[in-house]
């Protein structure tokens, strides 16, 4: 099998592989870096612009997996989309979501190649998509050879997969995404027990170890505590979130908080794209796609819109913010809302998922009482006053999860992705040791592997 990641960084950016086994030509994931803009947020298909792809594996619809898929479509119009039914419908979605911002921030930052690509072509998408089952083999044929490709539910998010294949006696699986426990809106992932030749392993978590005695329920318990505490001061708690998956479970959360009376009474705050997903996770629920997930979930939670003049410095109504981007990405509800919030004593700022270290998220998670924070998309600085809090609430499966996985699957060979380079360094130390017989492999951009 010949394997070329085509990530723009060996990071978390641009997810793309390039797989070639037998005469099959594939790819997992088109995806985009949501760092950086314009062609630098891209992976590279200029690789693979010599081959014919045959099949576009979407493993799910976060845009580091998703954001380039009607590019490389463009280039590659004879290739067919691999997508979990829910996927197939959050897919359109998700970057028409994408294609908006694009064009929003083409003038403001100067980026002429935006967008990326026009709305025909999400619709065109369609016409490429072939749904797949969960757990089921199919069977796809060329040149009178066989390849089997298997969909996995990952957890994660709705619809997210590993993806399992087998060409002849040789086997490979694509971890994707994962996420082992059950969250409220979504069972854990449901992985096949193996054994492969190889594991393309997502090392998300490397540098982070869980507390011992955390679990999902005490960390729930102790964002809603944090919560209460940031009311009863008179202020408020912002909570950002993706606005696919992470922004829904939270809303079950809060819900089951209040039915269970352990959360205080006050406003909830929500809006934009995690808003309308409500509507998709509701309609995939009710088809059996996956998510447990109803939207009378907001109804009950009597979900209101941000307010509408949010300013840098001026503080919020008290209540719950629930917003993207989760990261706090510049010109997101939450970037907005974390430079009113930041320089007032009463507030909380809650952290329940991954942050890239560069972008603001990441920087506040680091940040201490009293230091200077600069919100440099709108040229502010704020005391960091209020409180900073991280919650354990991850959609990504924890290392030690990992590891064992790996190990009962017993591959020949590992490649590393989606991990900053300490993640990657941590399971290629402890893969070394647990695995000695096994080839780890973390791929340099661009570079052809043999495995
Ligand atoms: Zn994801
Ligand atoms: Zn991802």
């Amino acid at each position: 099998m010949n394997l070329i990641d085509l990530s723009n960084s060996r990071r978390i950016g641009a997810n793309s592989f390039y797989i070639e086994i037998g005469p099959f030509k594939l790819l997992v994931d088109a995806g985009i870096d949501p760092k950086e803009n314009g062609f630098a947020a891209m992976p590279d298909f200029s690789l693979v612009e010599d081959y014919s792809l045959d099949y576009i594996i979407l493993t799910h619809c976060h845009l580091d997996h998703l954001g380039a898929l009607p590019v490389i479509l463009r280039k590659q119009p004879q290739a067919q989309i691999l997508a979990s039914h829910a996927s197939t419908i959050l897919a359109p979605r998700m970057l028409k979501n994408s294609y908006n911002v694009m064009t929003k921030i083409k003038e403001e930052l100067n980026v002429p190649e935006y967008p990326l690509y026009y709305p025909s072509e999400i619709e065109k998408l369609k016409e490429h998509f072939l749904p797949m089952p969960f757990s089921l083999k199919k069977e796809f044929i060329k040149n009178g050879s066989s390849i089997n490709i298997t969909f996995h539910p990952a957890g994660h998010i709705a619809g997210a997969v590993g993806v399992e294949l087998q060409y002849k006696h040789r086997k490979i699986f694509f971890t994707g995404d994962v996420l082992f426990q059950d969250q409220l809106t979504l069972p854990g992932a449901k992985f096949p027990d193996g054994p492969f030749d190889t594991l393309i392993l997502e090392t998300t978590r490397g540098s982070t170890q869980r507390e011992s005695l955390s679990n999902r329920e005490t960390e729930t318990n102790r964002l809603i505590e944090t919560i209460n505490h940031a009311l009863s001061r008179g202020g408020s708690c912002l909570i950002p979130a993706f606005a696919l998956g992470r922004m829904q479970e939270l809303f079950a959360i809060l819900e089951k908080a209040r039915s269970d009376k352990k959360l205080s009474a006050c406003p909830i705050y929500s809006s934009g794209l995690g808003m309308d997903l409500v509507d998709y996770l509701d309609s995939l629920s009710k088809k059996n796609f996956g998510p447990h997930f109803r939207r009378k979930t907001v109804h009950n939670l009597k979900v209101r819109p941000l307010p509408r003049k949010i300013r840098a410095g001026q503080d919020v109504p008290p209540g719950i913010y629930i917003l993207s981007s989760g990261m706090v990405i510049p010109k997101t509800p939450s970037y907005y809302v974390a430079a009113a919030m930041l320089e007032h004593h009463h507030n909380s700022i809650c952290f329940v998922g991954y942050c890239d270290p560069d972008t603001a998220g990441g920087k506040l998670l680091k940040a201490q009482q009293g230091d200077a924070f600069l919100f440099d998309d709108m040229d502010y600085v704020a005391p960091v006053r209020a409180h900073i809090h991280s919650f354990d609430l991850s959609g990504h499966a924890d290392r030690d999860e990992l590891l064992n996985y790996a190990q009962k699957v017993s591959p020949r060979a590992i490649v590393l992705t989606h991990g900053e380079e300490s993640s990657r360094l941590w399971f290629d130390q402890e893969l070394a040791l647990l695995m000695p017989e096994t080839k780890v492999i973390d791929p340099a951009p661009g570079v052809l592997y043999q495995v």
